[in-house]
């Protein structure tokens, strides 16, 4: 219910803050669906070793250094906790990717 509510009163906060999310940066989501694709058929192997601390995980996180189409697939997998710790250190640089 919480959540109805806040939708309701926030309904233009809400809608402008997913707007603000694809105008900035349009290639993020063709970014992760090429990620995703590559996987599928092969052309990536997804690794099993995390590329930062070298801990075994099988749910290995892709992180991209940029959105731009040329580097669609040049990601890292890491391990969450990795992924995390490098979203915080980007964000404090003011330069955050998923
Ligand atoms: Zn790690
Ligand atoms: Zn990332």
């Amino acid at each position: 219910m919480l959540g109805r509510e806040y939708y309701k009163t926030h309904t233009e906060q809400v809608k402008q803050r997913i707007k603000k999310w694809r105008d900035e940066d349009p290639n993020r989501v063709k970014a992760h669906n090429v990620v995703k694709w590559a996987i599928k058929s092969g052309k990536i192997i997804r690794p099993t070793i995390c590329q930062c601390c070298g801990e075994y995980s099988d749910r290995l996180e892709a992180h991209h250094h940029s959105y731009q189409p040329e580097y669609w697939l040049d990601v890292k997998f890491l391990c969450v906790s990795c992924h995390r710790q490098l979203h915080e250190d980007l964000i404090k640089q003011g330069k955050e990717l998923t």
